[in-house]
């Protein structure tokens, strides 16, 4: 059994290695996209990335490495494999039996014989991929460089699941420096929605033609601060009683407006309305549903941490408990 184990480990790095002696001349003719902006490479991951070279066996990161997470590419950072794919074949480079739907290209191998695997999004050089030698039940080994891959943690690779809200209540200079600094909101801009006119400028808003509301884009971690509380927020640091106008500013622009994505956003400022009701207001927000918003020209974003000054128009006054 060992003989035949080490028999084989021979064949495969044999099976690996021999791509190191491809010349660098055909890789002219491999389709690589260098129009995009992808990692900068060391010398040593161009021989292998680049020119298809092949890493000496036993010598990568990764050929005997067991951390949990995914294996991305190292020059475009596309997600190519997975952990819970990897097994130890014995050859001197990390071995997977799958890969990440879609992520791996194979193509045949100039010595006509092999089938050469690349980066699907890139195109950069992984490795070689062989079927049919009975090491899992996939009966598939990719072998790659460890030098073409690079290994991200799985709790380091979970993306924050954002959500988005938009609202209107007059001059968006306030209301962004009253909402922006909430915890959980990730970024805001400024801008106009609920108009019909496309790429509307400030001065086209100003005339109270286009139909847009001078309005605000939260983007917000949910698992950090729910609609509800925002939405609660947003009725807090303006007067919703006021129609077509808030303080000084008069003007279909300045509206009062929720401008909802979803049932539930919907739902939830509809809830509020009746709470405000309740409580004896007279309401004049209009809650409809959001089109498309245009972002509003750079000197209008972040307008007074960038001024130094205060909001004129937008107070914070405390409704909900
Ligand atoms: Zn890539």
């Amino acid at each position: 059994m060992n003989k035949l184990l080490i028999l084989m480990s021979v064949l495969l790095i044999l099976g690996c290695s021999r791509t190191g002696t491809v010349n660098t001349a055909s890789v002219k003719n491999q389709q690589m996209d260098s129009t995009k902006k992808y990692n900068k490479l060391t010398p040593e991951e161009e021989y292998v990335i680049i020119n298809k070279g092949t890493e000496r066996a036993f010598t990568g990161e990764y050929y005997n490495f067991k951390g949990k997470g995914y294996y991305v590419c190292k020059r475009c950072d596309a997600k190519l494999y997975k952990s819970d794919d990897k097994f130890d074949s014995g050859c001197g480079w990390p071995s997977f039996d799958d890969e990440i739907p879609g992520a791996v290209k194979r193509i045949p191998d100039k010595d006509g014989m092999r089938t050469e695997i690349v980066c699907a999004n890139c195109g950069g050089h992984l490795g070689h991929v062989f079927l049919g030698e009975g090491f899992t039940s996939k009966d598939t080994r990719h072998c790659v460089n460890s030098i073409s891959i690079k290994f991200i943690p799985y709790d380091k690779m979970t993306e924050t699941k954002t959500d988005t809200a938009y609202f209107a209540g007059g001059c968006f200079w306030g209301v962004q420096y009253l909402i922006m600094n909430e915890p959980g909101v990730l970024k805001t801009t400024v801008g106009y929605i609920g108009g019909h006119k496309d790429n509307p400028t400030y001065k086209e808003v100003c005339t109270g033609t286009t139909g847009h509301a001078e309005a605000i884009e939260v983007v917000f971690d949910p698992a950090k601060v729910t609609y509800e509380k925002l939405a609660k927020l947003f009725f807090e640091i303006h007067d919703f009683t006021q129609v077509n106008r808030q303080g000084p500013d008069v003007g279909e622009q300045y509206r009062s407006g929720v401008f909802y994505l979803n049932d539930g956003q919907k739902k939830t400022a509809e809830d509020i309305v009746k709470v405000l009701s309740d409580k004896g207001y007279k309401v004049a927000t209009e809650i409809t549903k959001a089109n498309k918003f245009w972002k509003a020209e750079d000197y209008h974003q972040d307008y007074y941490n960038v001024t130094g000054k205060k909001p004129y128009c937008h107070v914070y006054r405390k409704i909900f408990d």
